[in-house]
């Protein structure tokens, strides 16, 4: 059975053409599945039936099987969806007025585990296929058209944020066609500024996402710095600072926005002082040098989410505005994000669903702590060390 949520457009065209059927009735079907919802080829009545035969023997249009549904008080939801292989990944549905965002996993898991990230600190079990990930707006988008009695042509989900479980960098070939179901008008529809990556940085595949399918970015930057970005986000030693800058300022040449988000978590007492304010400040605003042209931006401030064993603390609110301050000082546009449905862990990097640590990253971190603890404070760079030098 071949599952017809893992084709875009293009690809739902060759499999309707090697069933021997005109392209242009890969849209009606196309049409059926994402705009209407329906996974029961016998209602698509203006096919033909002969068509609809073939269908029913060899497609599906199969959606992810529900582990759980939470509502948070306001309002926001999280699905836990079984993929199989004692994993499990989480959708977030976040209403506002006007709007309904849907924030979107794309891996099992995640390899860059940063330091601060539920998700990070799980480790790595596997990539989402594209139908895994089209079948979580799928089935949210249809669920709540339902459960909100809305007319047809009416939509649940105006935006997409790809802010869930995993790197969607680490995982592109799943993620372009993916992308590409959500922004065909024949599917959902969504505008490119209203589809949003997420990364934590994986500098090549910025430069290919902007080339195959250019939709909003952001970029994880969480340290003005390298020597504190490598230790929370370890893929910093692979692509650094001025890389990754460089990078997104290639991004806006093809960019539905003519910025770029810079996202940086809030951590108390870790990159949250003035001074490091200031040195943002300074990389994102350049100074007009060819070594040093900054990049047209604005900043979210997201206040950390903790979760136990992360050992770090969410940055006291007035700090968290007195960073925010300084930026906006200095005539970047920066937001404070609202923290939503943290009374059922759906906020942003309390996503941990349920995987099976294949790259044994758990392991390694209780390895790593327990060297710590065993050194001398003097000797507690050299564990860390020690743990970076395993991990590469
Ligand atoms: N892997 C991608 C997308 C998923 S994470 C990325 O890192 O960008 C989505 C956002 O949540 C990122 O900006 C991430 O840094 C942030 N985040 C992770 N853990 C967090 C936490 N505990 N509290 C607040 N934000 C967190
Ligand atoms: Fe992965 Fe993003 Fe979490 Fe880092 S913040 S571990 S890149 S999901």
């Amino acid at each position: 059975m071949v599952n017809l949520l893992q084709f875009d457009r293009d690809a739902l065209g060759d499999w309707c053409e090697q069933q021997g059927e005109q392209p242009f009735r890969a849209t009606q079907l196309f049409r059926w599945i994402h705009q209407r919802g329906a996974r029961d080829f016998a209602a698509m009545t203006d096919l033909a039936k002969s068509f609809r035969e073939k269908l029913v023997a060899g497609a599906e249009v199969a959606g992810l099987a529900v582990a759980s549904e939470q509502v948070a008080e306001d309002g926001t939801i999280k699905w836990l969806f079984d993929v199989g292989g004692g994993d499990a990944v989480e959708t977030v549905f976040i209403p506002e007025a006007g709007r309904g965002t849907l924030c979107i996993s794309s891996q099992a898991g995640c390899a860059v585990n940063c330091r601060f990230c539920a998700t990070g600190h799980q480790g790595f079990s596997r990539n989402l296929t594209t139908a895994e990930i089209v079948a979580q707006l799928w089935h949210a988008e249809f669920e709540l058209r339902r459960r909100l009695a809305l007319g047809e042509g009416e939509r649940a989900i105006t935006n997409v944020v790809m802010m869930g479980m995993g790197e969607p960098l680490q995982n592109y070939a799943a993620l372009v066609p993916a992308l590409k179901v959500m922004l065909d008008d024949h599917g959902y529809g969504l505008s490119r500024r209203r589809v949003t990556v997420s990364t934590s940085g994986v500098v090549p595949m910025i430069d290919r996402l902007r080339d195959d399918c250019p939709v909003a970015l952001a970029v994880s930057l969480h340290a003005p710095d390298d020597a504190l970005r490598d230790e929370l986000v370890p893929l910093n030693r692979k692509y650094p600072i001025a890389e990754l800058l460089a990078a997104a300022r290639g991004y806006l040449s093809r960019a539905p926005r003519d910025f770029i988000t810079i996202e940086y978590c809030m951590l108390d007492n870790v990159n949250d002082s003035p001074a490091q304010a200031r040195a943002l400040l300074a990389l994102l605003r350049g100074d007009g040098s060819a070594a040093n042209p900054g990049l047209p931006s604005k900043v979210n401030l997201i206040p950390f989410n903790p979760f136990a064993a992360s050992g770090l603390e969410r940055s006291p609110s007035e700090r968290v505005a007195a960073f925010a301050k300084v930026l906006q000082d200095g005539g970047i546009v920066t937001t404070i994000r609202k923290t939503r449905g943290d009374d059922i862990a759906a906020a942003c990097g309390q996503l941990a669903g349920e995987v099976r640590d294949r790259t044994r990253v758990a392991e390694r971190r209780a390895r790593a702590a327990a060297a710590r603890v065993a050194a001398p404070a003097s000797r507690r760079g050299g564990a860390v060390a020690a743990e970076r030098g395993h991990r590469a």
